[in-house]
């Protein structure tokens, strides 16, 4: 059968409108599933004054140059090893809003982190962080505990704003703060040479007796099998955490249930892709 003309040239805009629109897409998410403008754009929000991003550049008010997406393929394990500013986006982490969760497999939002990019945040030794560490009173009337985190961006503050709420909070809930564990370390997550959060003193462990460690429960005798997960953490106080911009650790296949950080821009990015 042949077409008449008019027919043709109809089905030769379809075909025009839908390779353009499979090209926008493909060009707003540069083939990975981050929708590159949201993410752009919570970064500089999350984290304002410091850095411009014009087009796959990155640069920080005192000139330094840093690349946005380097356009390489990488698996899970690549990811964590070494991620690009634009890959720690590559998860949408789910809010406490969303309920109970059982996080699919290597779905890590926050875990991927670009660590260069935190350095020129928090500083890139020991020292370095050392000199805006505060010590925060932890529950001061339950339970008299001091942590250290940063000062940096105020996270010392919103520490204290958590401390605050969940002391205020009835004692089925507060009782989690009681045995908080450590705040600022510099140290490598274990069994990595990669530094942990803890570090540049933005992270904060609330309790390590009710904490469930993906390492600890993964299948010993079959170590690349499903990890089962576990968490004792009641969302509440998760959601307390996410309102002063901190994650939780219990979003991610490899879970760390006692394990908050502050990373506003993940609590900003939507996917609108
Ligand atoms: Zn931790």
């Amino acid at each position: 059968m042949i077409d008449h003309p008019g027919r043709l040239v109809l089905r030769l805009l379809f075909v025009l409108a839908f390779c353009g629109t499979w090209h926008l897409a493909y060009a707003a998410n540069a083939g990975d599933g981050v929708d590159q403008r949201a993410a752009k754009a919570a970064l500089l929000k999350a984290y304002p004054g410091l850095f411009t991003i014009k087009g796959n550049v990155l640069t920080w008010t005192d000139g330094t140059t840093m690349v946005w997406d380097d356009g390489k393929k990488r698996d899970a394990e690549a990811l964590l090893e070494s991620p690009d500013i634009e890959d720690m986006f590559r998860y949408v982490y789910p809010k406490a809003a969303a309920g109970a969760l059982v996080p699919a497999e290597d779905f890590d939002p926050g875990r991927i982190r670009n660590e260069d990019f935190f350095e020129k945040l928090y500083g890139a030794s020991a020292a370095e962080v050392g000199k805006h560490i505060a010590n925060v009173k932890w529950l001061p009337k339950l339970g008299k505990k001091t942590v250290q985190v940063t000062k940096v961006f105020g996270i010392d503050e919103l520490l204290g704003k958590v401390s605050d709420a969940l002391e205020a909070m009835p004692a089925e809930l507060s009782r989690y703060g009681l045995k908080p564990g450590g705040g600022f370390v510099w140290r490598p997550i274990a069994g990595t040479n990669r530094l942990s959060v803890h570090s540049f003193g933005a992270a904060f462990d609330i309790n390590v007796g009710f904490s469930d460690y993906w390492y600890n429960n993964r299948n010993k005798s079959n170590p690349k099998g499903p990890i089962p997960y576990k968490n004792r953490i009641p969302l509440p106080i998760v959601d307390l955490f996410e309102q002063n911009g901190f994650i939780w650790g219990g979003r991610w296949y490899h879970y760390d249930t006692m394990h908050f950080e502050y990373r506003p821009e993940l609590l900003l990015y939507k996917n609108s892709g």
